[in-house]
């Protein structure tokens, strides 16, 4: 695996302070606990995200999972999103954060925000960890952002190539012939 990889854009320990800074923040914006909150992953690629964000915020929540791919198989090329696994929590009048790897085109945050909001929540925010703002259209905004970074293909830290590479503890760019 390690050979695959052209050059780290983040590395774990960046990646760890910068996490724990987001998880103060958010936590900080649900202070009443008895409110219902529910966090809902976009699986696969933001799992490591989540499970380190969620250890240092020290509150209340539920979590409530959703699948959704726009890449299927060895591609960089998204082909939109596509509902795998629907969220099964009611989240009626339940505060909700999506929490997702990256933002690029913004069209899967766009789908899931509107999948939710069908189901009357108090209120939809988001969160993600990576940002491509050459590509993120103005309309598609994330209330929490961990990094911004150039429009480039990356892997690590729970995000995949061709379903590879997730468990890499930096966030990285794969050798041209990698791809
Ligand atoms: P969007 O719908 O905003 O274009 O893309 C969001 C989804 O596409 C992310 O949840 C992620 O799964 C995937 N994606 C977008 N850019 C990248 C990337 O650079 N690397 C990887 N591994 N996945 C990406
Ligand atoms: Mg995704």
């Amino acid at each position: 695996m390690e050979t695959d990889i052209d050059r780290i854009l983040i590395t774990d320990r960046e990646l760890a302070q910068r996490v724990k800074e987001l998880a103060t923040q958010i936590a900080a914006c649900y202070p009443d606990e008895d409110t219902g909150l529910i966090l809902v992953p976009i699986l696969s690629g933001s799992i490591i995200f989540l499970a380190d964000l969620i250890r240092h915020m020290p509150i209340k929540m539920k979590l409530g999972l959703m699948t959704v791919s726009s890449y299927s198989g060895a591609t960089t090329e998204s082909q939109g999103p596509k509902l795998e696994m629907d969220l099964e929590e009611d989240i009626h009048d339940q505060h909700v954060l999506v929490v997702d790897d990256i933002l690029d085109t913004g069209k899967t945050l766009r789908f899931v925000r509107s999948k939710l909001s069908e189901r009357n929540p108090r209120s939809i925010r988001t969160a993600v960890l990576l940002r491509k703002p050459e590509k993120a259209p103005p309309d598609v905004t994330a209330d929490f952002v961990g990094f911004e970074i150039a429009d480039e293909f990356v892997v690590g830290y729970g995000l995949d190539y061709d379903d590879h590479y997730r468990n890499f503890p930096h966030i990285a760019v794969l050798k041209p012939d990698c791809y």
